[in-house]
């Protein structure tokens, strides 16, 4: 069974069987709002999964995947991320979002969205995965050159020739730019 052909992100917890609901589903990224997330999608967004119900509400367990468009914080490129991400949230009915219940759940190492007592909405854990998915400091390569501090060519692409400052981190050219200031 699969919910693939609803076109919205919204399972009917009724329709979940005992057994669970296998969740195999490829979208369009606007349907995750990742633009409104601040991401750029370059490819649809993948869900290999399964629901099951549990208590008053649902336990979705999936791989996420997709790729974006990242800039790299050195050279200031775009390069392509490919997010490999595993889901796992409990929907709990919002009547039941007493304090001692959320404290219950957010001690363990999973998240909990809320839902309607009909339906639960898959759109912002995945969003939410995606964009937790993002590296704080997104590299196009571990050793990335980066720019020259001086002239500020791509290094990768060719040497400047701006040899004094060539070995020197750029945080330290800045510190050190201010040293010859202060002189
Ligand atoms: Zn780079
Ligand atoms: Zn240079």
């Amino acid at each position: 069974m699969s919910s693939g052909k609803d076109p919205k992100l919204k399972v009917e917890i009724s329709r979940i069987p005992d057994e669970g609901l296998v969740l195999e589903r490829e979208d369009s990224p606007s349907l995750y709002e990742l633009k409104e997330a601040g991401l750029i999608p370059s490819e649809n967004v993948r869900l290999q999964g399964m629901v099951q119900k549990i208590r008053e509400g649902a336990y979705l367990a999936a791989r996420v995947s997709t790729a974006l468009e990242l800039e790299c914080g050195r050279c200031l490129r775009p390069y392509p991320f490919q997010v490999q991400s595993d889901l796992r949230v409990f929907f709990v009915p919002e009547s039941e979002s007493s304090e001692d219940h959320e404290v219950e759940l957010t001690s363990e190492d999973l998240d909990t969205y809320f839902h309607d007592g009909k339906e639960i909405d898959i759109m912002a854990p995945v969003r939410d995965q995606i964009v937790m998915a993002v590296p704080i400091q997104p590299l196009c390569s571990p050793d990335c050159p980066g720019l020259c501090p001086v002239c500020g060519k791509d290094l990768r692409k060719k040497q400047c020739g701006c040899k004094p400052e060539e070995d020197i981190d750029p945080r330290l050219s800045v510190l050190k730019n201010l040293i010859k200031r202060k002189e």
